[in-house]
Parts: structure tokens; sequence; C-alpha cells
């Protein structure tokens, strides 16, 4: 059965990283799109005279009028990259979703640690507002670790440092595995590494790891090292299309 797809108007496109594009869309039909903070559309365009589509986190947390913002890594040679890098404020094109379950459930107090790699961040910018309902009962506690490659690559750098500056409860730390020297709340090598640093409890602790497959095999392992079951790592691997 084909997808039920819609059509998605560009209405800006930015480069927000020396190589990530954001592009920011409406629905060209008028209507909203439903969705839920976490979850992800994909792109359906032609590539080589064949239909195939492309999954994007959305990065835009769902609010009245507001656009549906992705972030998109450029891969070598790649055909959504050839595709999207190429769109122009006004063109459309044809979206389904939202789809998956990488979302905030309904869970007894805890603390969230948030890991995402690269556009693996984006997903969280979007769970900005419903954390921010969380911590408000001050029953909740967020540790947010972006991991990046150099100083340059950080994404939504601004809306995770005022959200950290605003909420007493919620850490944020960008880990650069490439940068020779660290300033602020940087800290040197993978994400995995703040880990032991984080005195991680399997008891109190829910664990979201989002974007490069490796980091979250590798994290996985160690986890559950750690006494973590699988069922309390909730995961979006960004693994690449089949065809
Ligand atoms: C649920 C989900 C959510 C996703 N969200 C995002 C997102 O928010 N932002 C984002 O940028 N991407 C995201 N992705 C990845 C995205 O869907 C595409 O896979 C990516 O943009 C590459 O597509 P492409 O058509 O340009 O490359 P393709 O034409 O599919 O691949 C070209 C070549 O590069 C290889 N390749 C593909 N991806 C990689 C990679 N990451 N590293 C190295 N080699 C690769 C392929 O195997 C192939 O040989 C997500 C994936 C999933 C499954």
């Amino acid at each position: 059965m084909a997808l039920k797809t819609f059509p998605l108007v560009v209405e800006r496109t930015s480069m927000i990283t020396p190589s990530v594009l954001e592009l920011a869309f409406r629905r060209a039909d008028g209507e909203e799109l439903a969705y839920v903070a976490g979850q992800f559309l994909n792109i359906h365009f032609e590539a080589d005279g064949k239909a195939t589509h492309r999954s994007y986190s959305i990065a835009s947390a769902p609010r009245d009028g507001g656009t549906l913002d992705i972030a998109v890594a450029p891969v070598e040679g790649g055909r959504a990259t050839r595709y999207l890098f190429g769109l122009k404020p006004g063109d459309e094109v044809n979206a389904s979703g939202p789809f998956g379950r990488f979302v905030l459930r309904d869970d007894p107090p805890c603390r969230y640690v948030l890991v995402g790699t690269g556009t693996g961040i984006t997903p969280y910018r979007a769970m900005l507002p419903g954390l921010a309902d969380r911590l408000e009962g001050g029953e909740y506690t967020v540790e947010l670790l972006m991991g990046v490659q150099y100083r340059k690559d950080k994404l939504y750098h601004a809306d995770f440092e005022e959200f950290d500056e605003t909420h007493e409860e919620f850490s944020y730390r960008a880990c650069l595995s490439q940068e020779a020297q660290c300033e602020g709340a940087e800290v040197s090598g993978y994400v995995q590494n703040q880990f032991d640093g984080l005195k991680l409890n399997p008891e109190n602790d829910v664990i979201y790891l989002c974007g490069n497959p490796d980091m979250i095999d590798n994290a996985v392992e160690l986890l559950k090292e750690k006494g973590f079951e699988l069922k309390q790592l909730r995961r979006e691997k960004y693994l690449p299309a089949r065809s």
C-alpha cells in the first residue's frame, strides 16, 4: 500500500553549522501536522528515475503556526543530500508521517539522560517545551549530552544553552571528539565517555540515544554493563536507507 503523503513548502533554508542545512517547512495545504516531539518525517523524492524516501527527525516543537524544521547533515554522494541541499524557498516536497516512538513517555519522576550525536540532537530541541513542563514540578532532572567533532559543529547550541540557564534541573554539555581544547560547558571526547561521571543508576535513569548507529551500539553495551535493561534504553538509530 502506498504511503499517504502531503505537500510541504519550503519557507526558509539556512546553514546552521558550516555543513548542516536547516529546512523550515509549512504544509502547502494549510493543514497543521499533528506530531509528538521526537518523531520523524519521511521526505519523498525521485533519484535516478526511482521513487524513494529518507527520514528526518523534526527539530521544532509542535506549536500553533510554527514551521516544521529538519536539520540535514550532508552525506557524500547521497541522493537525499543532493535533493535537499538543492531546495530553495517556495519549492514543494512530498512528505509522510509523523513516525516513530522516540518521544517522552508517561514516566514516573526520574532523571532523563538525553544523548545525541550530530543531527541526532534535534529531537531533544523539539522536546524542550515538554521537558520544561516536567521540570516545573521539581521531580525530574535532565542531562543532555551533545556529541560532535568540533565546536563549529554544535547544533542548536544557543537554544540548549538558554534552556540550561533558565532551568536549574537541566544540564547541558557538548562533547567534542576532535577539538584540541574545550571551553565553558564543553568536554573532550565521545558522549559515552561521560557515562562514568554521571553516576548512572538503572533505578532512576531513563536514557535516550539518538543518531550515529555505532555510538548507539557502543553506548548500549556500556549501559548494559552498568545494569540497564534494553527496555530502559530508548533508541533512534540514523541508519542509512536500503535503496
Ligand atoms: C529514523 C531516522 C531519522 C533520521 N533523521 C535524520 C536527521 O534528522 N538528519 C539527518 O541528517 N539524517 C537523518 N537520518 C538519516 C537520513 O535518513 C539519510 O540516511 C541521510 O540523509 C543520507 O541520505 P542520502 O540519500 O543523502 O544518502 P544515500 O544515497 O542513502 O547514501 C549514499 C551512500 O552513503 C552511505 N551513507 C549513508 N548515510 C551515511 C552516513 N551517515 N555516514 C556514512 N555513510 C553513509 C550509504 O550507505 C551510501 O553508500 C535519519 C535516519 C533515520 C532512519
